[in-house]
Order: C-alpha cells, then structure tokens, then sequence
C-alpha cells in the first residue's frame, strides 16, 4: 500500500454533492424529477430530437441559475491542493462531472469536464463551440457560423463522455484517486475506482453517506463536502 507521504500523483473524481452546498441540486435532491419529466429523461439526445423546446428550457434554467451561485469552501480547498501540488512539482487532475463552473470560479486549474459545460454552446452545424452565458430557447446564431442550430454543450445519457484518453492515462499512474460528492451511479466515472485500485492507487471516498461503490475504496470519510474536503485537503499538505 502507497505511504501518503509517497504520494505524487493525484486524480480526483467530483460529483454533484461537491456543488450541492452552493445551491446547486444534486440529482437526487431534485427527486429525479424537473417538471414531472424524469431527468434522465430530458438529459438524451433522444429527448432533444423529440421536443427541443422542453430541453432547452431546462437547460436555459439551470444554465441561468448556476451563474447566480458561488463556489464553496470544498471548491477552494480543491483549488489550495491544485496549486500548492503544483509548486511541489507533483501531478494532480480534476475530473467532474459536473457541467457548473465551481472549480475553474474557485481557481483550479487542471481540471476536466467529462460531462461538458453549462457555459458553453455547441454548434450542431460547423461542430465549433463557443463560450455561452444567455438562452438556446430563442435559437440564436451560432457566433462562428450564424446557422441557429447550437446545443448545449453537455453529455447527455447515451452520448460518449469527453476527455476519456487523457482521464484513464491519469488513473494509470495515480497513487492516489479520491472520490467526492458522487453517488457511483452513472458510468463510466463510477468504475474509475476500480481502474485506480487495480492498478495500486490508494483510493478514498468523501461523501455525504456511503456511494453504490463504497466497498472499493479504502477508506471513507462522510459528511458535508464543504466540512470533509477542506479537512482532507489540510491533513495532505500539513504532511
Ligand atoms: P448524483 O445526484 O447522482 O449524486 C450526488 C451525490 O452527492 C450523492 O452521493 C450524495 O450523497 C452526495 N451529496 C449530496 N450532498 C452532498 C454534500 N453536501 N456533500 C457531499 N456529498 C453530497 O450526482 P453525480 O454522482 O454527480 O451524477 C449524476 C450526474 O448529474 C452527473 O453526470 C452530473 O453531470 C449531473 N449533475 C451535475 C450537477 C452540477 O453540475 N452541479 C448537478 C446535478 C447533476
């Protein structure tokens, strides 16, 4: 087993309980449901095909509402280690799965979105994206193109998540993979653990109460993200 002093090389996997303290619903605190639809429901491309208006006020909404909220204390101590293990010359990647943009506001800088960005549009017509802040509803041109045909760049349910190369070239060498504020239920970031774990990682799981995977991981610290990040984040750099 990996000494944590031994440790160089991070990967950290966030979900939506990272954000959940900044306002933001998890999946499960929203009931699963968004205006009776199930949210799985809207989230495919299946659904877009079927009733773009419908997805594009859902997205609208949430792309709207996470502008009004700010990053919490997990986001900044994730922040802290990036920078720190930066200066120490020591190797470390966020990848979230969620589509806000707590990290990059809290200041992380090597970070992977594997589900996408809320903040940004993609051009179904020239496949160009483009930062995005306002709504799709209307069909607005696609800045790079003028064709009206932009998405919102997020992955849907059945659609390939990005960075997939680089985030298992990460794992391969990672001493140590954390898991925070993700309930291991949506592949294939919940079988990350086991990749890491297969090939030596020391593995550690922060959440508010055990995920579907728990069993794989080594240890387990539960509670609020905003108490037990900050607290981990401490005890690694006071090392
Ligand atoms: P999820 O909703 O399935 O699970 C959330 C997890 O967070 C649960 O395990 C829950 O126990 C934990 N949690 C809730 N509050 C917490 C807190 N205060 N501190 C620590 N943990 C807490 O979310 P998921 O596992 O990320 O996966 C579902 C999908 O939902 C992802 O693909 C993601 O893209 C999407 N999503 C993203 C956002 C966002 O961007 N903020 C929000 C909702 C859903």
């Amino acid at each position: 087993m990996v000494e944590m002093t031994d440790i160089r090389n991070i990967v950290i996997l966030t979900g939506a309980g990272v954000s959940a303290e900044s306002g933001i619903d998890t999946f499960r605190d929203a009931g699963g449901l968004w205006e009776k639809h199930r949210v799985e429901d809207v989230a495919t491309p299946e659904a877009f095909a079927r009733d773009p208006d419908l997805v594009h006020r859902f997205y609208d909404m949430r792309r709207a509402a996470i502008q009004t909220k700010k990053p919490n204390d997990a986001h900044y101590a994730l922040a802290e280690l990036d920078r720190h293990w930066r200066g120490e010359g020591r190797n470390l990647l966020i990848v979230t799965q969620n589509v806000d943009d707590l990290h990059e506001r809290a200041g992380a800088e090597r970070l992977l979105h594997m589900h996408g960005e809320h903040l940004v549009a993609l051009c179904q017509a020239c496949e160009i994206r483009s930062p995005w802040t306002g709504p799709m509803q209307h069909r607005p041109p696609c800045p790079i193109c003028g064709t009206p045909s932009l998405r919102p760049d997020v992955v849907w349910f059945g659609e390939m998540p990005y960075h997939i190369p680089e985030i298992y070239s990460a794992i391969r060498t990672a001493d140590l993979f954390v898991s925070i504020g993700t309930s291991g239920a949506v592949y294939p970031a919940a079988g990350f653990v086991r990749d890491a774990k297969q090939q030596g990682a020391k593995t550690l799981e922060l959440n508010l109460e055990p995920s579907q995977g728990s069993h794989f991981f080594d240890e387990a610290r539960y509670g609020p993200a905003t108490e037990v990040v900050p607290e981990w984040v401490d005890e690694l750099l006071d090392l």
